[in-house]
């Protein structure tokens, strides 16, 4: 198979942790026989000395172009960086928002795995996290209170400040479909997150969702109130598999669902439009800190190729090889700085690389 593929590494540790991937990439395609053809475009900090803005008109078309997108980070140290003395729609950041909407970006996924091995970082107590977790949240992300029309007044003297949260219901019916077509590549369970005992919007989300779900009748689907599962991600994790829920729930959701498997440099995400182009990037940002040194850990964006694979070039194998590589490296003792443990081998970005690479071929 031809796999087009933008890569945009970015800034900070970004260059470094795709290089890393499309290494991986590169082992699965010699050992499957496909054919991986990958063009850079520049965005963030590198668009910026370069072009003056963080994102090019060609750069969105190469994109476009393509098959797929597979990103770093963008962004560098925003209290020393010169990036951030530039206008806020200059800035690094508004190449990433300006590619999402070019490319109509509305489901955002975020996995969120604990590692049997890794499950010393989980902030939760050993009775919750031994059971171990594998959810994925799917966030409408360009609908919503983030969208909606908003204004500040003065009344009498009394400041007043409004925001909108709306929907159609072809925005729920659109994401409500990925949601169920990713839980069949999964454990077929569907958790819709809403307030329908308050908000209209909801009450419309939850019919829409249920109307979805008649042509899914081998997926579970089950509704949960958004403080619910608020609660129910650190007391029972276990149970989730798709988590679907509306713009700001989903932002709320998918950072505390980071959050409990207790390792950012494990983190992939993506985010696709109606059709199966997605651009593939890890949770994490660019980390300036430990740029250059050979530091980072690669895992989260090697991750992202693999839903990239799985989610849009439907090559399910593949990612599995990918996935359970990375398992088997973890489990085999290596570790990169940032998820160190006692009785374990520390190895920089390029080695966590060529280990995973062995462990495909
Ligand atoms: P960050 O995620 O870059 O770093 C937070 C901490 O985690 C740092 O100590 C960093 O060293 C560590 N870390 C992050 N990724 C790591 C990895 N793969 N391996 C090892 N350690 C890792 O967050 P920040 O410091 O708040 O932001 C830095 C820059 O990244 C900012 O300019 C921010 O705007 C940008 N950012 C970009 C994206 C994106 O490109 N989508 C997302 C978030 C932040």
């Amino acid at each position: 198979m031809e796999l087009k593929i933008t890569c945009i590494p970015g800034d900070g540790i970004g260059p470094e942790i795709v290089a890393e991937a499309k290494k991986t990439l590169d082992a699965v395609a010699e050992k499957y026989g496909h054919d991986m053809q990958y063009t850079d475009i520049l965005m963030g900090g590198a668009s910026i000395d370069v072009h003056g803005v963080p994102l090019t008109d060609e750069a969105v078309e190469t994109a476009r172009s393509a098959d797929a997108v597979l990103m770093g980070s963008i962004g560098g140290d925003t209290t020393t960086s010169p990036w951030y003395k530039l206008a806020p729609n200059l800035r690094p950041e508004a190449g990433l928002l300006a590619i999402r909407k070019a490319l109509n970006l509305f489901a955002n996924l975020r996995p969120a795995v604990l590692y049997e091995e890794l499950a010393g970082a989980c902030p939760l107590k050993t009775e919750i996290s031994e059971k171990g977790f594998d959810m994925l949240i799917m966030r409408e992300l360009t609908g919503g209170l983030y969208f909606g029309e908003r204004r500040t007044t003065e009344e009498n003297g009394v400041r007043k400040a409004v925001d909108t949260l709306t929907y159609d219901e072809n925005e729920i019916r659109r994401i409500a479909i990925k949601g169920f077509d990713i839980a069949r590549k999964r454990k077929k369970k569907v958790t819709s997150v809403d307030k329908a005992n308050v908000l209209d919007s909801s009450r419309l989300w939850r019919a829409v969702v249920e109307e979805v779900a008649k042509d899914y009748p081998d997926v579970t689907l089950e509704h949960m109130l958004v403080d619910n599962c608020a609660m129910q991600l650190v007391k029972d994790p276990a149970q989730f598999d798709v988590i679907l829920t509306e713009n700001m729930f989903g932002d709320i959701l998918s950072d505390e669902a980071s959050m409990v498997t207790g390792s950012i440099g494990m983190l992939a995400s993506a985010s696709l439009n109606d059709t199966k182009f997605g651009l593939y990037e890890p949770s994490h940002g660019s980390a300036p800190d430990i740029a250059g040194k050979d530091l980072a850990n690669p895992i989260a964006t090697i991750l992202s190729a693999s839903m990239m694979l799985r989610y849009s070039f439907d090559l399910d194998k593949e990612a599995d090889v990918i996935d359970n590589a990375v398992k088997q490296v973890l489990k085999d003792g290596y570790r990169t700085g940032d998820i160190m443990s006692d009785g374990c081998t520390q190895v920089g970005c390029k080695k966590m690389g060529d280990l995973i690479v062995e462990r495909i071929k």
